[in-house]
């Protein structure tokens, strides 16, 4: 039987955050060319929508993933695992993730690119669950600070289900 999913954050409230979120990244000096790096494979959602944002709003962007990994089913192992092949020296960086929960894999990755000598690093995460964090980082720009539960959707995955729903919801137990 299929499991319900409980909506907590609709496509509508998600799209107008996003362009809010676009709009943030883009007051101040904006870079010629943004360097927007996504972590796969959760943010792939929320970067595709992001990007439109950037680009509407003028941003001329480059597009580069890093895959990440740290979770299984829906507990985090603690172990980030990852490999970056990107050349990242002198650009302007936008790494962006799905979701910062305990903050291990953020960190993780803004070490490895910051030893890569960008010219700026920013981060931004559409999901932020503070009640969770292990490690000290605070991502530039959050979508929506959450409450610590397991969500799914927009491209948040339970072990590989429910990436393609166009809203985040809980899996409620039937
Ligand atoms: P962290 O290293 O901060 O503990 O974990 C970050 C990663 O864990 C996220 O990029 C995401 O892939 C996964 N994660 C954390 N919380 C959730 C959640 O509520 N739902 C899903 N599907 N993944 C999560
Ligand atoms: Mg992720």
């Amino acid at each position: 039987m299929p499991e319900k999913i409980n909506v907590l954050l609709s496509e509508q409230v998600i799209k107008k955050r996003v362009a809010g979120l676009a709009d943030e990244i883009l007051s101040g000096s904006r870079p010629e060319l943004l360097h927007v790096v996504f972590v796969l494979k959760g943010s792939f959602v929320f970067c595709a929508d992001l990007v439109r944002e950037l680009s509407r709003k003028g941003q001329a962007v480059n597009i580069d993933y890093i895959i990440a990994k740290s979770y299984l089913g829906t507990e985090s192992t603690g172990t980030v695992k990852c490999k970056i092949d990107i050349d990242m020296a002198g650009k302007d960086i936008l790494l962006v993730e799905d979701i910062v929960d305990t903050g291990n894999t953020m960190l993780k990755l803004r070490k490895k690119i910051a030893e890569m000598k960008p010219e700026r690093l920013r981060l931004v995460t559409l999901l932020d669950k503070p009640e969770r964090r292990e490690v000290d980082i605070e991502p530039d720009y959050v979508g929506f600070e959450v409450e610590d539960r397991f969500l799914v959707g927009y491209g948040l995955d339970f072990d590989e289900r429910y990436r393609e729903l166009p809203y985040i919801g809980v899996i409620s137990p039937q």
